[in-house]
């Protein structure tokens, strides 16, 4: 059970300027989300999982 879903969950994944699949909400990479051993082949939308912790903001961009 998942008390505070990440909205990304249930979308396509999004990648990030490295090419890697990476949730297009809390910008986490699938095998941070999905687990070791998941591919985008796999697992071809993102699991729900939890949105990062509530002091936790995105990440700044530079
Ligand atoms: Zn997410």
């Amino acid at each position: 059970m998942i008390e505070r879903p990440c909205p990304g969950g249930g979308k396509p994944w999004t990648v990030d300027i490295a090419g890697k699949p990476i949730c297009p909400r809390c910008r986490r990479a699938l095998s941070t989300v999905a687990g070791k051993g998941k591919t985008v082949q796999n697992t071809p939308r993102v699991p729900a999982h939890e949105r990062p912790g509530r002091g936790q903001r995105r990440a700044p961009t530079r």
